[in-house]
């Protein structure tokens, strides 16, 4: 395809992560600073720079696999629930789980994601009545050695590294191990709703996570909503460096950009609409029903 093609299609990831940021950021009532939002940018275009050729030949994208009504060992009833992309090439059908996830941390735990795809594509077979061929994992996170280089490497060391960049991971696709997976989801839910978990101890927090050089805290508990409410957590934070005086007053000061301001008012204006718009309907019931009732 050419090159306006792609001009084109960077424009429009551009547009549509602003505006996407824009309502996370007034959905969650909070302000992304500007240097989280570079970054963030730079990972969607270089995601897209890496896998344009495998994006271009996505027959299915974001496909709603669903598996409901299933059952627990002590008889609770829950639902499976997942979103997929698949591609059809040389006449093989591959699904495609896109994560978030460190690349070289699926590369050492591929097990726990072969099973949870194992489930997807037996759904999926089933809902299209096709077979599937191949399973893999999209891990979007750009490695260190490509971060490094974008910031302070060469042209040729950032062509380098994106070369060898490989966020693409097969799995091993069996239909037939759905059943062991899906007594585990079972007992999973069982657990949580019998309120059975607790936070690993401390040690393991401070210890390197499988095939990399991050420990769990950093790797996985930094992500985690309820860190600030989790007794691990909080053991392993104290001592540790905090924010200096100079970072929060960076925080404090970063108001964002024009562009990020005009999108922020505008779609604040547009759900303060909504909002009078859906109350004055309300009142408009109201006063119908106490009518209706006189
Ligand atoms: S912070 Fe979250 S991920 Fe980390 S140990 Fe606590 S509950 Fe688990």
């Amino acid at each position: 395809m050419s090159d306006d093609f792609d001009k084109d299609i960077e424009e429009f990831i551009e547009n549509r992560f602003y505006d996407n940021l824009a309502v996370i950021e007034t959905e969650n009532k909070l302000r992304i600073n500007s240097f989280v939002k570079e970054q963030a940018l730079l990972q969607v275009k270089m995601y897209w720079e890496k896998l344009k050729e495998l994006a271009k030949k996505v027959t299915q994208s974001e496909v709603p696999i669903t598996l409901s009504n299933q059952t627990t060992p002590k008889g609770r009833n829950y639902t499976i629930r997942g979103v997929v992309d698949i591609i059809k090439e040389d006449n093989e059908t591959i699904l495609y789980d896109i994560k978030t996830h460190d690349p070289d941390f699926v590369r050492h735990n591929k097990e726990n994601y072969e099973k949870q795809l194992n489930i997807y594509g037996s759904i999926w077979e089933r809902i299209n009545q096709k077979p599937l061929d191949r399973t893999a994992v999209i891990a979007t996170p750009l490695p260190a050695k490509l971060r490094w280089a974008l910031h302070e490497g060469t042209q040729a060391q950032i062509r380098n590294a994106v070369t060898e960049w490989e966020p693409v991971i097969p799995m091993e696709y069996n239909k037939n191990a759905r059943d062991g997976t899906l007594e585990e989801f079972g007992e999973i839910v069982d657990n949580i709703q019998d309120c059975k978990f607790a936070p690993p101890p401390v040690v393991v927090l401070k210890t390197k996570m499988a095939g990399g050089k991050t420990i769990f805290a950093r790797k996985i508990c930094h992500n985690c909503d309820i860190r600030f409410a989790c007794d691990s957590y909080r053991e392993y934070s104290i001592g540790r460096r905090t924010l200096s005086t100079d970072d929060l007053i960076y925080l404090i000061k970063d108001m964002g950009n024009d562009r990020d301001n005009l999108t922020f008012k505008n779609i604040s204006f547009e759900a303060d609409v909504q909002k009078e718009f859906e109350a004055s309907t309300e009142q408009v019931e109201d006063i119908t029903e106490q009518e209706f009732e006189e």
